[in-house]
């Protein structure tokens, strides 16, 4: 079965303005890479979010900002997050690609979906948007797998190398979704102290600027697939950020792509043995153009097989 690609034109079109690292030819890349990888992939158009879907982890405060201010020209939220007049229609379209992608790995039509959507979604909580992000996808995706398909046990993977501060936030008291991360400690947004345990649903791991392949590894090997197979998910979402790449301007990690398709293989191992093989996986950040097609094409080849 081809591996579905869920992606829309209108998630190019939120514009965040000259010289922000959050361009559209971050998505740009990551397609183009993965069109001339691979002959076989389902590329399927991203429906929107409904409200009913985003109002299960967003407030109307926020749909509100994000959906009707239809700024004419661009409006910053924050220092680093902006509202274009195309943005409304591109959360929709991210959020959306996420929801689809949880139906059609529940449905069966697939064990395995990516999204290739922007702009990024986990630090965006219940009701701030921050950190270029608008709506949390992947948060949005996991509500939906529990209020809407009945799940009792869903894992999010976030392997960003910015701690997922919003998608923690939405969950740490929810015992049915475990949130793990590894992140860059320091680094924006500051949060993801390994103390910060939720319900005991949370699980944080800090990585060192330079902490290398070898740390990274080490950290999941040993700490937090663990804590995935003493869950037992139904369904793994995970938060795909390339910024831990050696060539990412905005972190120091250091790893390399082959770093991506050993953790993304191992996460698959965990979804056949406990979750029917079901694996989402959504775009989150990724800063250098190279790097984010590079690490694309190891991740979706390892989602593929
Ligand atoms: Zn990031």
């Amino acid at each position: 079965m081809p591996l579905p690609v869920f992606t829309h034109p209108a998630c190019l079109a939120h514009d965040t303005g000259p010289g922000h690292a959050e361009r559209p030819q971050r998505l740009q890349a990551v397609v183009d890479a993965l069109r001339a990888q691979f002959d076989d992939l389902d590329w399927r158009e991203a429906p929107r979010a409904t409200r009913g879907q985003l109002l299960r982890v967003h407030s109307g405060e926020l749909l509100h900002t994000v959906l009707e201010t239809r700024p004419a020209e661009r409006i910053h939220l924050d220092p680093d997050t902006v509202l274009s007049p195309e943005s409304a229609e591109s959360a929709l379209r991210t959020a959306g690609a996420a929801v689809a992608a949880v139906d059609c790995v529940l449905a069966g039509e697939t064990r395995t979906a990516f999204c290739a959507v922007r702009p990024p979604g986990h630090h965006a909580t219940a009701s701030q948007a921050m950190g270029f992000c608008l709506f949390n996808g992947v948060a949005v995706a996991a509500a939906h797998a529990l209020e809407h398909h009945g799940l009792a046990r869903v894992s999010i993977v976030d392997f960003d190398v910015h701690h997922g501060n919003g998608t923690q936030a939405i969950f740490q008291s929810e015992p049915r979704v475990q949130y793990l991360s590894s992140h860059q400690m320091p680094l924006y947004p500051d949060t993801g102290h390994p103390d910060e345990r939720g319900v005991g649903n949370i699980l944080n791991a800090a990585l060192a600027p330079g902490e290398g392949s070898e740390g990274f590894r080490a950290t999941w090997r040993d700490r937090l697939l663990p804590a995935i197979e003493a869950f037992a998910p139904q369904l793994l979402l995970v938060s795909a950020g390339f910024d831990a790449h050696w060539r990412d301007p905005l972190a120091q990690v250091q790893l390399v792509a082959d770093d991506y398709a050993w953790l993304t293989g191992e996460l698959r191992t965990l979804a056949e043995t406990h979750a029917q093989g079901r694996l989402v996986s959504v775009l989150e950040g990724g800063y250098d153009l190279q790097a984010l097609g590079e690490c694309s094409v190891a991740h979706v080849a390892a989602l593929r097989t």
